[in-house]
């Protein structure tokens, strides 16, 4: 092995076996999660190679263009995130959180990502921030369905009342759901550790969250190969690594103190 790469595996075992106290020794802990967390099930982040946004067009998820043009919107959608993400499987991050939850380690999860993929890990306490695109909401009557096979088949799909059904995740343009944004800053502020898995810490008011805990005087631990906006301002530790592969050795090392 080279020097540098023994210097960063170093740099990488330190940084699980300070993260591993930190989880260890917390009575409040939170998660935050971003698109990386699920970049090893196979969904692209939408920065970076293999973005989403390379391929396709970004104001198709602008809520005026949808209301303008609802088939054409619904046709880039249900390729995205309906034939796409529906067929992709939790990996060892998800799966680690809804073991910590279960095990009374973790209280919340709070995703910017609407995949779906922590419930479906098992996680129970999951504020969607983004909403989700396993209901599909109606845009006369306010009526969720959920987001069954065959409901796209002709598009834009319909609700019962002849209302356009809209995905349920947030829109460029549209607010934070209120139940989401209340849970996650209630937790936030109670929280005395915080790991923050794959964000940009770019998008407002969600990148907010982790600075939240912060300056409530939590600790932040987070989970990237590459270092974000998070990671000068508020991080104590980062573990360089995919979120899959660190959650993993996070979870060894938590046991073994
Ligand atoms: P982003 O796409 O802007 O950034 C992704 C981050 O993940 C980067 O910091 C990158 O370094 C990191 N990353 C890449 N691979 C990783 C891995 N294997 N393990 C850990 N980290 C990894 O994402 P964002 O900051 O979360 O925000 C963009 C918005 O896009 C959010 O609102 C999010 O909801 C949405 N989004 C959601 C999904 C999804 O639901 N799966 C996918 C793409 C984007």
């Amino acid at each position: 092995m080279r020097d540098a790469d023994t210097s960063a595996g170093t740099a990488v075992d330190d940084a699980i076996a300070r993260a591993a106290e930190l989880v260890a020794g917390s009575s409040y802990l939170i998660a935050f999660t971003g698109a990386g967390v699920s970049a090893e099930s196979g969904i692209p982040t939408f920065r970076g190679q293999g973005g989403i946004w390379g391929s396709y067009d970004e104001s198709h998820l602008e809520l005026g263009f949808f209301r303008r043009e609802p088939a054409i919107a619904w046709k880039t959608i249900k390729q995205i995130f309906y034939t796409f993400t529906l067929s992709v499987e939790p990996n060892d991050a998800h799966r680690v959180l809804a073991r910590w939850e279960a095990a009374g380690r973790l209280r919340l999860v709070v995703t910017q990502n609407i995949d779906g993929l922590h419930r479906r890990a098992g996680s129970r306490n999951v504020a969607e921030f983004h909403g989700s695109c396993d209901e599909l909401v109606c845009m006369r009557c306010g009526g969720r369905v959920p987001a069954a096979a065959g409901l796209l088949d002709s598009l834009p799909p319909r609700c019962e009342c002849g209302g356009l059904l809209k995905p349920g995740f947030v829109f460029f343009g549209e607010g934070i759901p209120a139940d989401a944004y209340e849970t996650a800053f209630s937790a936030a502020a109670m929280a005395d550790a915080c790991l923050v898995i794959g964000s940009t810490g770019t998008v407002y008011p969600a990148a907010s969250i982790p600075r939240a805990v912060k300056r409530a005087g939590g600790r932040v631990v987070e989970i990237n190969p590459e270092p974000s906006e998070f990671t000068d301002e508020v991080s104590d530790v980062l573990i360089r690594l995919p979120a899959a592969e660190a959650m993993r050795r996070l979870e060894a090392a938590v046991d073994a103190i």
